[in-house]
Formats: structure tokens, C-alpha cells, sequence
């Protein structure tokens, strides 16, 4: 059996056109010999009746008192409307789906409710369905514990569903189709010129992922790699040939591939009167004791530098007052990525950088760099400025 996993977004299915161009997918994929596997996202984005952030606001009113195994379980709600309104669709066209939640495709989850590591795929009751000529239909984003509680598996899991799928069915592909013909060299949002790439290594599209483009979910990813099953992003209302992503992409030096923001962040900056040593440990332990994550860390004699999430600022005053340390905060800041292949001699990629945010006057609060990717701290309200002129250079130069 060739087994194609064909993972629906929330804009693919909010309407009943878009519903039948993604089906008009699968039909495509059946007629090319291969036996479909459907996963769905919720139906819509916020505002939409049946979208997860509707569903969530039915009870995360100011004072929020659910319990996160309950949110969870209004959560699941929407993907399973999602694909059982799907079924019914495929039915009006003669074909039978069934209707497959997380837990019934197999999908084992510890019990971190809201963000549910998964703890392994048992696919038999999919090739069950498969076997009997239907079209299994998934409830994407979704898991159960052994104990038989519904989880979910992040923001964005819908995606993670579909690799962990197509990784545990050994597909010949996976593809997820969304509201782009694939990923681009920015998010066609900020910056309009943006262009479609046509092929990426899983570690570059990892990179752009996980640093703020949330085209796809970085852990979909990381299994993709895992089975090494090519994953194709794709549109679900064209006929683009999507991105294609896996291994075998020529690995051309010093080539840029994309770059990324990530908005809401604050940079704390600290300084010691002594060198510091022992009291910047004392602070890293409390961060992690309250989970907060911290990020872009330069320690230097006497001070130290570092960002953390907007919505941890609060937290994290808290504990630098309570050592009485001396420290400056700025909110409201943006963390850009630059992302590439193998930027060696970095210095050129950094000095371009750092003159183009120069001559148009985006104050650069901090920068950092590895092997593939470039980081530097601006203020958010510079944002879509500073990656539109990056992108005009690095994307756009002739
Ligand atoms: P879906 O509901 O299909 O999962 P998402 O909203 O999660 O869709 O992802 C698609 C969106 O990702 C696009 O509409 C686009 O705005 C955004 N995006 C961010 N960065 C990129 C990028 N580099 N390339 C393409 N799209 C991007
Ligand atoms: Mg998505």
C-alpha cells in the first residue's frame, strides 16, 4: 500500500468550496494510485464559529479558572466538527470516510495537557480502515493519555498529527496543505515581495519554523527527518507545486534562505557591581525553577544580557527584585532571523545586515549568530520596516 498523509489547515476547511477543492486533493492522490490518509485542522481562524480560539473563548474569560484537562477536551471539540463535517462531504461525493479521532488513530500522550509530548503511534486501526476501502479522516492536534483523557499537542499540532502519521505509516509523503503555494522567503503578510521556495532541507525549514514562521509547526519537522519521509507544503485552492522538503536539496554555501520574526519579546539587561558570578547563576536557577525560558543569553563581566517571552516579564521582575538586582528592561521588542545554509564567513551576511538596519534608522538592541542563522534584537514597532528592507537586499538584489 502507498500511503500518502494529506494534512488540511484551518483555512482549507472553513467553507464548503474549500472543503470540496481539498477533497478534489485527495480524489487527485487516489486516482495516482495511492491510498490517502486525511488529517484536519479546526474549522477557520478566530471569529470563526468553530475555530479553537472561539472554543477557547467560551471559557477563558479574565479569570481563568479551568482546569487544562477540561480545555483540552473543548479544544479536541473543534477538529472533530472539522472532520466530521469532511465525512459528510466525501459521503455527498460517493466516497465513505471514517472519521478517526487522536486517540483512535492511535496517538498516545503523556498527560502535560495543552502541550501533550507523545509517547508513541500505534497505526493499525488507520491500515484497518485503509484495508477496507475507506478514507480515514483524523482528527488532527489531538492525543489521549493511557488513561483515556483527550490532550492536544500545542498550537499548530495539526501539522505535528500529520508527520507523526505519515512517520508511523512509512507514507511516501507527507503534505500539508494551507493558504500559501508554500513556504516563502518571509511571511507574505509582513513582506509582499516575498517568494516561493521550491526545494529546503528539513533543517532549514526546521530553523524558519521554530524562529516565528508558522507556515509549519517545527516538531512536524522533526519527525518528517525522523522517518525521512518528504514533506510538500502546499495550496490547497491551486495547482503550485509547493515546497518540497527533505535531505537531498543541493547544499549550496552561503546561500540565505528565508527570514523570520518573532514579536512580544523583552530584553532584560543586568548589571553587577562585583563580577557578578554567583548571582547570575542565582538568577538562571530561579528562571528555571519558574520555567521560564530564557533566550539570545550574553553573560560579560559585570553584566549580563538576555530576552525572554513578553508574558514572562512580569514573573521575571519579580524574582530580580527580590535579589535586589539592578536592571533595565525594554518591552516590546522583535527577535529577526535570518536563516541559511551554511553561512560561513558570516561577516559579510552580518556587516549587509547590520548597514541596511543602519541606514534606515531601526536601532539594533542585540545580535547573535551559529552556523546557519544570524539573530538580532529590534523594537517591534520596526518590525515589518526592517524585514522588508532585509529582504529587499537579501532576496531582492540583482
Ligand atoms: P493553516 O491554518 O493552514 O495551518 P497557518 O496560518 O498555520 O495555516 O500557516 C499559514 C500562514 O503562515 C500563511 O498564511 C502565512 O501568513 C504564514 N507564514 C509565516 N511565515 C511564512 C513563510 N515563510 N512562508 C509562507 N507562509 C508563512
Ligand atoms: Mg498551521
Amino acid at each position: 500500500m502507498k500511503i500518502i498523509v494529506q494534512k488540511f489547515g484551518g483555512t482549507s476547511v472553513t467553507s464548503n468550496e474549500k472543503r470540496n477543492m481539498a477533497i478534489n486533493k485527495v480524489i487527485a492522490a487516489a486516482e495516482r494510485g495511492y491510498s490517502p490518509v486525511v488529517v484536519v485542522s479546526a474549522m477557520g481562524r478566530e471569529g470563526d464559529p468553530y475555530a479553537t480560539d472561539t472554543l477557547l473563548s467560551l471559557v477563558n474569560s479574565k479569570d481563568n479558572h479551568m482546569a487544562k484537562r477540561e480545555v483540552d477536551l473543548l479544544m479536541c471539540c473543534g477538529e472533530i466538527i472539522s472532520a466530521v463535517v469532511m465525512a459528510e462531504d466525501f459521503a455527498q461525493r460517493g466516497y465513505e470516510a471514517r472519521v478517526l479521532t487522536g486517540g483512535n488513530a492511535g496517538i498516545i500522550t503523556n498527560a502535560n495537557f495543552g502541550d501533550a509530548s507523545v509517547i508513541s503511534v500505534e497505526a493499525k486501526r488507520i491500515l484497518h480502515v485503509l484495508e477496507q476501502g475507506l478514507i480515514p479522516i483524523v482528527t488532527g492536534f489531538q492525543g489521549m493519555t493511557e488513561d483515556g483523557d483527550y490532550t492536544t499537542l500545542g498550537r499548530g499540532g495539526s501539522d505535528i498529527t500529520g508527520a507523526l502519521l505519515g512517520k508511523a505509516l512509512k507514507a511516501e509523503s507527507i503534505e500539508i496543505y494551507t493558504d500559501v503555494d508554500g513556504i516563502m522567503t518571509a511571511d507574505p503578510n509582513i513582506v509582499p515581495n516575498a517568494k516561493i521556495i521550491d526545494e529546503m532541507s528539513y533543517n532549514e525549514v526546521f530553523q524558519l519554523a521554530d524562529q516565528g514562521a508558522k507556515v509549519v509547526h517545527p516538531r512536524a519537522v522533526e519527525y518528517a527527518l525522523a522517518g525521512n519521509i518528504p514533506l510538500i507544503i502546499k495550496n490547497t485552492v491551486s495547482d503550485a507545486p509547493g515546497t518540497v522538503i527533505t535531505n537531498s536539496r543541493g547544499q549550496a554555501e552561503n546561500s540565505i534562505t528565508g527570514i523570520t520574526s518573532m514579536v512580544n519579546k523583552t530584553q532584560v539587561i543586568i548589571n553587577f557591581c562585583d563580577n557578578g558570578c554567583n548571582t547570575c547563576n542565582d538568577i538562571f536557577e530561579l528562571l528555571a525553577k519558574k520555567d521560564i525560558n530564557i533566550d539570545l543569553v550574553n553573560v560579560f563581566p559585570g553584566q549580563e544580557v538576555f530576552i525572554v517571552d513578553s508574558a514572562d516579564t512580569y514573573a521575571v521582575e519579580n524574582i530580580l527584585k527580590q535579589l535586589c538586582i539592578d536592571y533595565r528592561i525594554i518591552n516590546n521588542c522583535s527577535k529577526v532571523s535570518l536563516i541559511g545554509n551554511t553561512m560561513r564567513g558570516m561577516t559579510e551576511v552580518m556587516s549587509k545586515l547590520l548597514k541596511t538596519l543602519e541606514c534606515n534608522n531601526v536601532n539594533v538592541l542585540q545580535t547573535s549568530n551559529s552556523r546557519t542563522t544570524i539573530w538580532c534584537l529590534i523594537k517591534e514597532a520596526d518590525n515589518r520596516k526592517a524585514l522588508n528592507e532585509l529582504h529587499n537586499v537579501f532576496f531582492c538584489a540583482s
